[in-house]
């Protein structure tokens, strides 16, 4: 408790870094909820030990036997794979005949800060369902040779009254962040009766490149998200700088876990959902009951009678942690941590007995005995851990999904890596709390 991973784990200087490069990896392409779940079904291909239960490409439940029955519960680690990031909208592309510029229409998914995502190289990616079905898959802005998009902001000598004299919230409004995607234009074109050409120009381009119409964009999933590839971060090298660490970091931890847990005890289950940034509602999120239906399928895939009381008795002897990231300690905003029970970069994974805001509304609250099991786990197997709050009692808050499981009577509980600037295009972690949360997983699936 509140020593540096790096002197509890001085010995696996090694492994810390092996991980920390295959995350790099992982998180670089990862860049989408599609994503992670292809990440996953392609590493597990050729692997017999594991029953998958995939729902519609978003979210995902993979599972791996145990010793013990089904009956006496299953150790569940949950995280989801939605990130924060700017959505393209149905009716997207126009053009502007006063700037000559071509423009997407957007709207932003989940808690951004709208300032920290504008004057930046951002990426689409996602998928287009035409109207026969067929999907595309659309990757435009990783690659080198790609050209990327951005949304372009105001220069400071105008922005005195648009902009400063507005709260940071209000200095950049949901509807000027129009994504900048085309130029081009001749004199000819605009003198052509049909008027101003750039934005069939754009779309022809579009169609001939992909083989998307406009009417495409209704039935897409085209996120607009930064640029480029995770790096190292700092003169040591100590630390992983990348987009989507929240919460796609616990899912590529929790997956290596299993993947990597000997000798199983318990029946095991990773669950990744979508949805969480936008409070977890839709099929894919954690509010709906794709853990019953996929703990259903679980017990009919090991022949057990699957039944309404079976599966509560299962749900209900379990136990998960909600693996989620929280909020290290920034040096510059020391105000809005109450420093005793805040996690602090490279500590280790961080024990959250309970998230939820003011008086732990909307709160899990994990039970005493629960907790002294998990601590107990991390303490026997040298895993770097600590004990923390989201930030002060009456600052703001959070939740995660926690309070999802644990209404099947689940013993749930929060744990994650802590990250630097949360929900932001460059998020920052620790190379051991990452290996911190690996660790923590991997042994709780193992320990009895
Ligand atoms: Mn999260
Ligand atoms: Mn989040």
């Amino acid at each position: 408790m509140k020593k540096s991973g790096w002197t509890l784990l001085k010995d696996k200087k090694q492994d810390i870094e092996h991980f920390a490069k295959d995350y790099m990896d992982f998180i670089s392409f990862a860049k989408t909820e599609r994503r992670v779940v292809d990440y996953i079904l392609n590493k597990l291909k050729d692997k017999k030990d594991f029953f998958i239960v995939n729902n519609r490409g978003k979210a995902i439940a993979i599972y791996r036997k145990g010793k013990r029955p089904l009956k006496d519960g299953i150790r569940f680690v949950a995280a989801h794979i939605d990130a924060p990031r700017i959505d393209l909208k149905p009716v997207s592309v126009y053009d502007d005949e006063q700037s000559k510029l071509a423009l997407m229409e957007t709207h932003y998914y989940g808690g951004i800060k709208k300032y920290q995502w504008v004057a930046r190289p951002l990426s689409i990616i996602g998928t287009v369902v035409k109207e026969d079905g067929t999907s595309i898959e659309v990757e435009i802005g990783e690659d080198d040779q790609d050209p990327v998009f951005t949304f372009s902001d105001l220069l400071p000598h105008l922005a005195r009254k648009v902009q400063y004299s507005k709260t940071l919230g209000e200095a950049i409004p949901a509807e000027k962040l129009d994504l900048l995607i085309g130029n081009y234009h001749e004199e000819k074109e605009k003198e052509d009766k049909e008027g101003f050409k750039i934005k069939e120009y754009i779309l022809d381009l579009i169609r001939d490149k992909y083989g998307i119409e406009e009417e495409d964009f209704v039935s897409a999933e085209l996120e607009v998200v930064p640029s480029g590839k995770a790096r190292e971060v700092g003169f040591d090298r100590s630390m992983i700088g990348a987009y989507g660490h929240d919460d796609r970091i616990c899912s590529f931890a929790a997956f290596r876990g299993i993947l990597d847990a000997k000798e199983p005890i318990w029946p095991q289950v990773v669950l990744l959902f979508d949805k969480e940034e936008i409070g977890s509602d839709g099929n894919t999120g954690a509010a709906s009951f794709f853990l019953e239906y996929a703990t259903l399928k679980i017990m009919e895939h090991e022949g057990e009678d699957a039944n309404a009381l079976t599966l509560r008795e299962v749900l209900f002897k379990s136990q998960a942690i909600s693996a989620d990231v929280s909020a290290a300690v920034n040096p510059e905003w020391k105000e809005v941590y109450e420093l005793k029970n805040a996690p602090i970069m490279g500590n280790g994974i961080a024990l959250l007995k309970y998230t939820g805001h003011g008086g732990k509304y909307g709160a899990n609250d994990a039970h005493a005995e629960y907790v002294s099991k998990i601590r107990k786990i991390w303490n026997k197997n040298n895993v770097p851990w600590q004990p923390a709050e989201l930030g002060k009692v009456d600052e703001g808050g959070g939740g995660t999904v926690a309070k999802f499981l644990s209404r099947s009577g689940i013993d749930t509980i929060d744990a994650g890596p802590a990250l630097l600037g949360m929900h932001s295009p460059f998020e920052i972690v620790s190379k051991v709390d990452l290996y911190s949360s690996y660790l923590a997983y991997k042994v709780f699936f193992e320990e009895e």
